[in-house]
């Protein structure tokens, strides 16, 4: 397979540091950072034939899912940022990894073509609200508001309905989960490895958490609105692509919880399984 020496150094716009509303009107700061990008150290995922969308008798809440098999998520929250995006997406289609991005509904709607471009290239794209508000601050009817703007935003950039929520900042409670789970069918995704690369630790080391918390099932927690943070995903994705992992979307992790159960367990939404939020509300 030809593999193309992309040596990327991304002139990107910096103006991304973690705030309560992420928006594409951040003011642009030209700052230099280079991918860690060695083509004699790439490796390819392993291409997945789970379904795309969450199998029948989805969970109303998840961190992470049960399995042995070395198979987990990469999620992506915020964008799509309008040069950092299209840089990971490069990346990632050069190892054939599928991801879900938790895209904010103003970002969608400022860069369709982006949300289109995930789409085309296998991507799973699911709700981080419209304008990233905590959802525990709301009253049902902005939560509504706030749900419905973001699905309308995704709905006319690429007639794509999201089946996946993630609450801004983590800020949710079992209430909100059932309202959002019984009007808008969504699961609330949590995660169970978190780098805090918001905080811009530097990028060998949100490199080496995302390693060394990899489990199978997990599900971990990034942000394509940060320079640092791309440049720490292709040394990430080798190491543990290295290591036999397979990265698939969140909707396939679920499918292959979901296949691996006992025949005749049935998980109704009426006896939901709630699992506790992680991490601290920093996000
Ligand atoms: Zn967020």
């Amino acid at each position: 397979m030809y593999l193309s020496l992309w040596f990327g150094i991304l002139l990107v716009g910096a103006g991304c540091s973690h705030s309560p509303t992420p928006t594409a009107t951040s003011t642009p700061q030209v700052r230099a950072v280079a991918v860690q990008d060695n083509p004699l150290t790439r490796r390819i995922n392993r291409p997945s034939t789970l379904p795309p969308v969450p199998p029948a008798g989805v969970k109303i809440s998840y961190s992470s899912v049960n399995t042995t098999a070395p198979v987990l998520a990469m999620t992506f929250d915020d964008g799509p940022h309008p040069t950092l995006t299209p840089k990971l997406l490069d990346l990632l289609r050069e190892r054939n990894i599928k991801c879900t991005f938790f895209v904010i509904g103003k970002n969608a709607r400022a860069y369709p073509h982006i949300i289109q471009r995930m789409i085309a290239e296998g991507h799973e794209i699911a709700n981080h609200t419209w304008n990233h508000p905590s959802l525990t601050s709301l009253s049902d009817a902005q939560i509504r508001q706030e749900l419905r703007a973001s699905e309308d935003a995704l709905m006319a950039a690429a007639n794509y309905r999201p089946r996946l929520i993630r609450p801004p900042y983590g800020a949710i409670n079992t209430r909100i989960k059932q309202l959002m789970f019984a009007e808008f069918g969504y699961s609330t995704i949590m995660w169970s490895v978190d780098p805090q690369d918001w905080r811009r630790p530097g990028v060998s080391v949100v490199t080496s958490r995302l390693v060394s918390g990899a489990r199978p099932g997990a599900i971990m927690l990034a942000h394509d609105i940060h320079p640092p943070t791309i440049a720490a995903m292709p040394a990430m994705f080798d190491q543990l692509i290295s290591k036999g992992y397979q990265f698939v979307t969140v909707s396939q992790l679920l499918n292959l919880e979901k296949a691996g159960m006992p025949v005749g367990v049935v998980i109704s939404p009426a006896q939901a399984v709630d699992e506790p939020a992680t991490g601290a509300l920093t996000r």
